[in-house]
């Protein structure tokens, strides 16, 4: 699973994140984007976890933002562990 998170210092305000995957960005009244999770605004700097069905559009929304101000990332709960270093 992925997870997101807007760097709302860096944020432009095009809503084009809102545009391409509303259910994850939305743009708040100050005119910059925030992370939704389950449906709820996250503050600013919030790291929101992405539904399954949703990842191809945060990944194009994050390719789009013109202020590359989108961090995408695995969520850690899903990072493949890594083998243990032999002894
Ligand atoms: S696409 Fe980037 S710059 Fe534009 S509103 Fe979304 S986060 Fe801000």
């Amino acid at each position: 699973m992925l997870e997101v998170t807007v760097r709302q210092r860096q944020c432009v305000g095009n809503g084009c994140c809102a545009e391409i995957a509303p259910e994850v960005f939305v743009m708040g009244d100050d005119g910059v984007a925030y992370v939704c999770e389950d449906g709820r605004v996250l503050p600013g700097g919030a790291t929101a976890l992405v539904p399954e069905h949703l990842a191809d559009n945060v990944l194009e929304a994050a390719e789009e933002c013109p202020a590359e101000c989108i961090r995408v990332a695995l969520a850690a709960a899903s990072a493949v562990p890594r083998a243990r270093a032999p002894a």
